[in-house]
C-alpha cells in the first residue's frame, strides 16, 4: 500500500506526535507521513520528511515490526 505524504490536518499541541524513526517532534505544518503499523495495525507510525528522505527504518513500539 503506497503511503502519500500529506500535511498534518489535525495537530495535537498537548501531545505532539513524534517521528517513530528519529524521535523528533513532528512540527505543525511539516509534511510527515502517518500510517498504521503494517504488521499489527494497532499503532500509528510517524515519519518525518527527513527520515523519509534518508530512508530511515522504524520500529513499531507495539509489535517490534521493523520497516523501511
Ligand atoms: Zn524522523
Ligand atoms: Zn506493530
Amino acid at each position: 500500500m503506497a503511503v502519500q505524504p500529506r500535511k498534518i490536518d489535525v495537530y495535537d499541541y498537548v501531545h505532539p506526535p513524534r517521528c517513530t524513526s528519529c524521535g523528533r517532534i513532528v512540527e505543525p505544518g511539516s509534511t510527515a507521513t502517518r500510517f498504521p503499523c503494517p504488521n499489527c495495525g494497532e499503532v500509528e507510525i510517524w515519519r518525518c520528511s527527513r527520515c523519509r528522505k534518508q530512508g530511515a527504518t522504524y520500529t513499531c513500539p507495539n509489535c517490534g515490526f521493523t520497516g523501511p
